[in-house]
This record gives structure tokens, sequence and C-alpha cells, in this order.
């Protein structure tokens, strides 16, 4: 099974991000997680978001420009999957240890996920990343580093990145030897680093690809029988906050793509999961289950969240 962690299992709204509120999200998180290892009936690869942390780090790395040079995007995600991914496995493997099973191994690998060069998104960047600037700040960055930067709904200005689709895993390889020698892997972090392949070289680009359908493509990758995606609602809705809302129980991929061109998922949102269940169970996976952290186990079961078959 892929287990992708939404955002709110790291850093929930309203925390200021330290260190000790991030690691105590995890170990809650990871609670779950272990439990389905423990029951013996799971091998899992674990992803997870990094919108939060990767904003902070870039923040970090803006704020101490004078003294060090600010790294690029790229850099800042694998830093974002390094960190991350520590807490998860240490979390993850205590956990395990307590109840006595401190011989499984959970590993992350710092994953790098390729994406096509003439993708459409390049040419239209359109997700947020990192601090609010003033606008004359904002404008400087886009002479003098060719950021495009928009205006976020009054709360100031921001740069945005092109969003694209994610084509392959580069380190699939080596995540299935790792998963077929009984390890616990954590991969594809904040939706992995994207990068283009240029006469056989692969290279980091300013982007940021979506965690859910980065998922997708590792889950395919694995062979995983199960694409379990995690997020702070319980159900997947129609007519989302508008009259007639309805939470979904179930939906076959036939119901769930006739939702999406009705338009009922908020793009970078609910969009991206709905879009990577679809795939998942087009490519042959068994289902995709999209549910709220706190109902793991029971989504699994079918007993909770939306269960996406074909
Ligand atoms: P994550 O960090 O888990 O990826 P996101 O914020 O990206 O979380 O996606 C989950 C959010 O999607 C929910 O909090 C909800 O507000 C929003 N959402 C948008 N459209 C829908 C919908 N049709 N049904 C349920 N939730 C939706
Ligand atoms: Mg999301």
């Amino acid at each position: 099974m892929v287990v992708a962690l939404g955002g709110n299992a790291i850093l929930q709204p309203g925390q200021k991000g330290t260190f000790e509120e991030q690691y105590e999200n995890v170990g809650r998180a990871v609670a779950g997680l272990a439990r389905m290892v423990l029951s013996g009936r799971w091998r899992l690869v674990i992803t997870h978001g990094n919108g939060p942390q990767v904003g902070n780090i870039l923040l970090q790395h803006d704020a101490a420009k004078a003294i060090v040079p600010p790294m690029p995007m790229d850099v800042c995600g694998a830093e974002s999957q390094g960190f991350i991914g520590y807490m998860i496995q240490q979390a993850l493997h205590n956990t395990l240890a307590r109840e006595g099973r401190g011989d499984i191994p959970v590993a992350t690998v710092v994953t790098q996920v390729l994406v096509d060069r003439d993708d459409p998104a390049f040419k239209n960047p359109t997700k947020p990343v990192g601090p609010f600037y003033g606008k004359e700040e904002a404008l400087r960055m886009q002479e003098e580093r060719g950021w495009h930067v928009v205006e976020d709904a009054g709360r100031g200005w921001r740069r945005v990145v092109p969003s694209p689709d994610p084509k392959a895993i580069v380190e699939k390889e080596v995540i299935r030897t790792l998963v077929e020698a009984g390890a616990i892997v954590i991969a594809s972090g904040g939706g992995g680093i994207p990068v283009v392949k240029e006469d056989g070289a692969y290279r980091g680009v300013e982007a940021v690809i979506d965690k859910d359908l980065a998922g997708e493509r590792l889950a395919q990758d694995v062979g995983a029988h199960v694409l379990l995606i995690l997020t702070d609602v319980d159900r997947v809705r129609v007519h989302y906050r508008k009259p007639g809302e309805k939470a979904l129980d179930r939906m076959t991929v036939e119901e769930a793509k006739g939702y999406l061109a009705e338009g009922h998922f908020a793009k970078g949102s609910m969009e991206p999961k709905v879009r990577a269940a679809v795939r998942f169970v087009e490519g042959g996976g068994e289902r995709a289950v999209i549910a709220a952290l706190a109902q793991a186990a029971d989504a699994l079961e079918g007993r909770a969240g939306t269960q996406v078959v074909r």
C-alpha cells in the first residue's frame, strides 16, 4: 500500500511550526500506520506533503540571504524531504520497536520525479510558494530572479511556480528493491523533486509537483494494491459547500470522472486526489481511498472514507 500523508499530519493550521509540534504530529500519524504494519497484512510505502515546511525553508533562505547564499527550490525540496523523512522514519521505528518490531527497517529515499520540459504548466505557473512580499519587493524579484509573482487575495504578493504532471519516479528501482527486502520506505515527499532530463542528464527545476499525483506514480511503480490518501476531511463531497452537498462513501472511476468534468473538486486540493485515485484504479490498482487521517484504519477496511473502485 502507498499512504499519502496530507500536510496536517505534520503541521496543523494555527501551529507555529516548531520541531516539537511537528514531531508530535508525526508521532500521532505514524501510530496508525504502525498498527497496519503490525497486523502483518500490509507493506507500506509512505509519501507526504511539504507545503508549510518548504515554505519555512524558503523563508529561512530568503531571510539569511545576506549571510548565506539562498538555495534554489529543488534544493529546498530536497531539504524538506530529508527533514520530514527523518521525523517519520525515527518516529515509526520507535513505535515499532516498542511493540518488539524494531527489526523492520524504515528508510527515506530522496526522490526525484521526472517532468516534461514541454508540460504546458511551465507556460502557466499557478502554485503559490514561499513567503508573502510587498509589491515593490515582489516586482524586484520578478526583475532580478525571473520569478513569476501574483497578488494573493489581498494578503500580499507571492511567487507562483509551475505545477507539472509527474511522469516517472527516478528512484523507482531502488524503492522497489527496498520494499522487496522488507523495508518501509518514505519516498517522493512533497511530490518529489521535479527534474527534467536533457542529453541524458537530470537537472532540478523550479516547480512543485502535486504530492497526490506523484504518490499515484509511486503506487504504480511499486505495484501497490491500495493507494490510501489521508487528509483532513472524512470523505469526498459533491456540491462541496453548496446546497445539495453530499459526502460519498464510494464512487466508481466512471462516476469520479463525471464529477471531475462537472468541477466538484477544488483545484490544488481535492481535484488532484480524485484524479490520482482515478489514475491508480485505471492503471490496475485495486482501489484508492480518500479519508481523514484519524480514520485511516477504518477507511482501509472500507468502513470510512471514500472508496474509489473500478
Ligand atoms: P492535503 O494537505 O491533505 O493534501 P488539501 O488541503 O490539499 O489537503 O486537500 C484537502 C481539502 O480539500 C479539504 O480540507 C477540503 O477543504 C478541500 N476540498 C475541496 N473540494 C472538496 C470536495 N469536493 N470534497 C471534500 N473536500 C474538498
Ligand atoms: Mg494537498
